[in-house]
């Protein structure tokens, strides 16, 4: 009987690019601008490649399925490489930085990490702002340990209410009041505000926005609404099953009325809503009818140490490679602030329902969210 062969998933593109050093090395600190005025200001760090959900947006398990084979261990960026990047990184301004995945929760001993990033100094002296963005499947029990390591906020994604409906989203057999109690616990040890991400298909999870509404509602946490993106090259987007957040809002407002509230900082990617009861906040991230590209000051690492400069790249650039080959720092922040000034990324800005198939180079394909993070 034939040997059963793993399943290769192509997460990204093989050709990896190596990341050129600019001859003359600058000072390896100070604000970074890319070519489109846009400073170097958050990283989103993706600490595992593995989930143990299959949202149908991210990771359909008709793709990545049982015989899906995760990298190997040892091409995965360890801690001691993550909190160098993310030195050189703060060095050149970065002041927040975000765990993702996969599901970083799954990532053994991540409370190390965690602890070596806060340790962090950044130059203005300001904290680092850590967070961290989970499906909420493991945060019950871990989130004790979360913070004391030093993570400041979570961020959970969740669905649906309804335990069919939340089901079908994500593929797993995997109960709402579990992520509703890793939520609360959450806050009870002080990782908020926490927000509360909810990706919204057409024909799927749309019936369930106003019970979130009214469920998150009154209570501290952000319920953000997301719409649905053509991220990665599995997922079989359709613009025709994304809700835009005009009529989310719209649909919302007309039970419980909203008030539209100004952005606590440049480049927040969600657009904040107040109930006008004063009874909470909504936010709404509306990167396909309302694109934010012009603010976006967002980089993104993989797990295996591939820098990219949008969520919606075809090509990464190999950090890991001038780690591994004994390069200093100043040479490795010479050549991300070189990566970092020719960064032209406006995707959302430009998509359009055939942006799918036609603007990108024959032979490439969007890197998978699962790599990089959402
Ligand atoms: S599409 Fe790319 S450039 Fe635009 S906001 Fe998203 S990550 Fe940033």
């Amino acid at each position: 009987m034939a040997e059963k062969s793993e399943k290769i998933i192509l997460l990204h593109q093989e050709r990896k690019n190596a990341m050129a050093v600019p001859g003359l090395l600058e000072a390896p600190s100070g604000r970074v601008d890319d070519a489109l005025g846009r400073p170097l200001h958050d990283l989103r760090i993706s600490v595992t490649d593995r989930c143990n959900f299959r949202c149908v947006y991210c990771m359909p398990k008709e793709v990545f399925d049982k015989d899906y084979a995760y990298l190997p261990h040892n091409s995965l960026l360890s801690f001691e490489e993550i909190t160098r990047v993310a030195s050189i990184f703060i060095a050149h301004g970065v002041e927040k930085i975000r765990l993702t995945g996969g599901e970083p929760l799954l990532r053994k001993d991540l409370e190390r990490l965690i602890g070596m990033l806060a340790a962090l100094p950044t130059p203005s002296g300001r904290p680092l702002d850590l967070t961290l963005t989970t499906n909420g499947s493991l945060l019950a029990r871990k989130a004790r340990a979360l913070k004391d390591a030093g993570l400041n906020r979570v961020t959970v994604s969740l669905d649906a209410l309804d335990d069919a409906i939340f089901k079908r989203m994500n593929d797993v057999d995997f109960a709402v009041a579990d992520v509703l109690r890793g939520i609360d616990v959450a806050h009870e040890v002080g990782l908020g505000p926490i927000k509360v991400n909810m990706v919204v298909k057409a024909g799927m999870n749309d019936a369930q926005i106003l019970p979130m509404a009214r469920y998150f509602k009154d209570t501290p946490y952000i319920l953000r609404f997301i719409e649905y993106m053509d991220v990665g090259a599995s997922n079989g987007w359709n613009m025709a099953e994304v809700i835009p957040s005009a009529e989310v809002v719209a649909k919302i407002s007309a039970e419980m009325p909203l008030v539209a509230i100004d952005p606590n900082y440049t480049g927040e990617t969600a657009s904040r809503w107040r109930y006008a009861d004063g009874s909470g906040e909504v936010g709404m991230i509306s990167s396909v009818t309302q694109s934010f590209c012009k603010d976006c000051s967002r980089a993104r690492l993989s797990t295996e140490g591939q820098l990219y400069t949008c969520l919606f790249a075809t090509r990464g650039h190999d950090l890991r490679g001038l780690l591994r080959d004994g390069r200093s720092d100043a040479e490795i922040a010479g050549a991300v602030a070189h990566l970092w000034r020719q960064r032209a990324d406006r995707y959302s800005d430009t998509r359009t329902q055939n942006t799918n198939t036609s603007d990108i180079e024959p032979g490439l394909k969007r890197v998978e969210m699962s790599y990089i993070g959402g």
